[in-house]
């Protein structure tokens, strides 16, 4: 929430010392709302829960079409009092397997939610492993395990969190560990037996601490298992994730999947999807143990368990302060990736650390004499993947491996040039959502989109980025993609499959556009025509301000020069990516009404309405994966994305394929290039193909096919789970995950300072 609060409030004052200063967003339109024709759409439904016996747990519903009346109901039967679209009680044991629903009216008809499951269990247990005098540091090992199953081990400090640690195995047959500068490991034991590892660290007071950890297996017995993984060290206030991954006799089946805490500080569990589990990392001191138990029942009456080890670390967050860079944020832990590169020994503590603070009496962001630049570095020439190496700072050494090998693609040759205005790369398991940095200059990378195989992805936290839900008032939806020959780019990897694996290039299709977004923002606040004056003995944002605050960054002369005209959008994009709260106006739009606005002005996206840095990068991004993939940009305005909407049924309103090269938004590219990318001859933005129009009334499956193909060879229908599993993910990602990836950083604490 303080996240949220932050973000919000930074970007407001942005947009509006540019143009909508003292407009509260709902444009000077009508203030009254139509009355409603349809019965409620439940947008956001409630979700399971998973909770100790004396916890409290919310449920919450969204709709659309103005409700007026709540209803929730316990096994069907109506609470009494219970008219809000929020309920929220305090559990007992007796409440354990209950059922909640809430019926949603608004005088036209009435719509019922879908079940949520609320799961309840004894408090758990606290563990006490730093209790002993003189403990420094303590180490816990998950149960016995049968070979084949996932085990893990965890250490933690007991006068503060561990700064730095190094698993190292010493014994057993060789398991690989992904996490192995971390809190935690976790692997599959692949035979019976004993695994030993010795760790290495440094405690909260500097000293060296060592442990040596031995984990075992016994020979596999059942047939039927179920692993959690994984296991893992967190900070506190940090989100979690655990999944589970049934192993089944054939012919048998999963029948349910059941959470419970066993020991820690409880925690309320999100189970939505009950093969995952979701929460917040309780606040605690010092290091602390939470474990959790997933119970497997099948179909055949079959039953396994398994536990998995969450280390949470006792880490101080950044103060809400507006001083802090990190206020209101969480930082989570990494480490350089090439522990002997030429910034190795500052790259932590210049940019991302939760106590850094970058102006006022404890001003403690380094100067460029500190950590410039890569443009300083190469005088602004292509860096040597080496040179961008040396900058990079992850939670997991693959996502370093594999960021190296992607950004010597002889195809990312313009990303290796952009990277000159960073300082820095962070590469994060808990990163979300990606974001530039100017207070930094450093560019904050989601691993989600840099995982190649099922082990990698374990690692990285599934929490939905919080921006989810932010359009659940309204009554339309925006939806976008990429495509190539008529292709959706963006592809769908089963989260429960460990045959996923990615290749280098599904990570070009799923992930240049991002880098092309961050980078673009990196090359508006800091463009590689000021980079040859630059003060070291100055902060990047004491390198950035001076311009900014005089509005000469490249975006504000895209907005002083070619602004966009829409009081209305540049209102809902407060609602959908900000978190401002829909006014009845806005909640009354229709998507033939939000079409004919959009298309009426010249931005590339709805997203450019937030703020005009997110303007001058979405137009940047949009260009380059044309320039440099062949690859065009789908947007559209459709009926309201409900629970049950797929592609198949979802009507375009209004859409255009590859905006970017529309008349009115062409000199608009064009400024974003000259600036952000001066090599690239703008000419080619002339040369950007012509826009073709979706087919309104037709579904976003169909409007794939642009222009519309010959009858009789319409698309595929959404017919076996799998499909349908596929369609709900790419349709989530078409609504919401656009704007999840790019987002606030690009403004900051900094952005909403004059
Ligand atoms: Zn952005």
């Amino acid at each position: 929430m303080l996240l949220q609060l932050l973000r919000v409030g930074a970007a407001a004052s942005v947009a509006c010392f540019l143009t909508a200063c003292g407009n509260s967003g709902s444009g000077g339109t009508s203030s009254t709302a139509p009355s409603p024709t349809t019965a409620p759409l439940i947008s956001v439904a409630p979700g399971s829960r998973a909770v100790a016996v004396g916890a409290t747990v919310s449920f919450s519903v969204a709709a659309t079409a103005s409700p007026t009346r709540y209803q929730w109901r316990r096994n069907g039967l109506d609470i009494v009092g219970a008219t809000s679209a929020t309920y929220s009680k305090v559990v007992d044991q007796v409440d354990d397997g209950a059922r909640f629903s809430v019926v949603v009216g608004n005088g036209i008809g009435d719509t019922v939610s879908a079940d949520a499951l609320l799961t309840v269990y004894p408090v758990p247990a606290l563990e006490t492993p730093c209790a002993a005098a003189g403990t420094r540091m303590f180490k816990v090992t998950s149960a016995s395990v049968e070979a084949g199953g996932v085990v893990g081990a965890v250490v933690g400090g007991c006068a503060g969190p561990l700064r730095t640690i190094q698993w190292t195995q010493t014994a057993g047959t060789a398991v690989s560990v992904l996490s192995d500068k971390t809190g935690a490991i976790s692997f599959v034991a692949p035979s019976a037996g004993t695994y030993s590892f010795q760790v290495d660290a440094v405690d909260a007071n500097g000293a060296a601490a060592t442990a040596s950890v031995d984990i075992s297996a016994v020979p596999a017995t059942s047939t039927t298992q179920i692993a959690v993984r994984v296991d893992q060290a967190v900070r506190q206030g940090g989100s979690t994730s655990l999944r589970t991954w049934p192993t089944l006799e054939s012919g048998d089946a999963v029948q349910s999947v059941t959470w419970r805490q066993t020991s820690g500080p409880a925690v309320v569990v999100d189970t939505s999807d009950p093969s995952r589990a979701l929460f917040t990392a309780p606040t605690v001191s010092p290091d602390t143990i939470l474990r959790f138990q997933a119970t497997l029942v099948t179909a055949q009456g079959k039953t396994a368990t398994d536990e998995a080890i969450v280390l949470v670390e006792s880490e101080v967050q950044a103060p809400n302060q507006p001083q802090y860079v990190f206020q209101g944020d969480q930082v989570s832990r990494t480490y350089p990736y090439k522990a002997s590169g030429q910034y190795a020994s500052v790259l932590q503590r210049c940019v991302y650390a939760p106590q850094l603070q970058w102006e006022d009496a404890g001003k403690n962001t380094c100067t460029l004499a500190t950590l410039p630049f890569l443009a300083q570095d190469t005088g602004g020439n292509e860096p040597t993947v080496a040179q961008i190496m040396d900058r990079v700072v992850v939670s997991h050494d693959w996502m370093g491996a594999v960021f190296e090998q992607f950004i010597g693609r002889s195809d990312m040759v313009d990303v290796r040039r952009l990277l000159n205005g960073v300082t820095a790369v962070v590469i994060g398991a808990h990163v979300r959502p990606s974001f530039y940095f100017s207070l930094t200059g450093a560019i904050y990378l989601d691993a989600d989109n840099f995982w190649l195989t099922p082990d990698q992805r374990d690692v990285i936290d599934e929490t939905p980025d919080f921006r989810t839900d932010f359009d659940r008032d309204l009554q339309y939806s925006g939806v976008w993609r990429y495509e190539l020959n008529s292709n959706n780019i963006f592809l769908f990897f089963p989260p429960d499959s460990r045959a996923t694996t990615r290749t280098f290039d599904d990570l070009v299709l799923q992930t240049a556009w991002l880098l092309y977004h961050e980078l673009g923002h990196a090359g508006d606040f800091l463009p590689p025509a000021v980079r040859g004056s630059l003060n070291s003995g100055a902060t990047a944002w004491d390198n950035i301000s001076a311009r900014f605050n005089a509005a000469q960054l490249p975006s504000d002369v895209l907005a002083q020069q070619l602004p966009l005209t829409s009081t209305i959008l540049r209102g809902l994009a407060q609602v959908k990516f900000l978190g401002a709260t829909a006014d009845a106006t806005q909640r009354s739009y229709t998507p033939q009404q939000i079409g004919a606005f959009f298309s009426a002005d010249r931005a590339s996206d709805e997203y450019s309405y937030t703020t005009i840095r997110e303007d001058i990068a979405m137009l940047f991004e949009e260009f380059m994966m044309y320039r440099n993939h062949g690859i065009r940009r789908d947007i559209a305005i459709t009926d309201k994305i409900t629970p049950t909407a797929t592609s198949n049924t979802l009507i375009v309103r209004w859409g255009e394929r590859g905006r970017d090269g529309a008349p009115a938004v062409d000199p608009r590219v064009k400024l974003a290039v000259q600036n952000i990318a001066p090599w690239i001859d703008a000419s080619q933005v002339d040369a950007l193909p012509p826009p073709i129009d979706m087919r309104a009334g037709d579904t976003w499956t169909n409007n794939l096919n642009l222009p519309a193909p010959p009858p009789g060879t319409r698309v595929q229908s959404i017919t076996t789970p799998a499909a349908r599993a596929a369609d709900a993910w790419l349709l989530d990602r078409a609504s919401h995950w656009p704007p999840a990836h790019r987002a606030p950083g690009s403004q900051g604490a900094a952005g909403g300072r004059r």
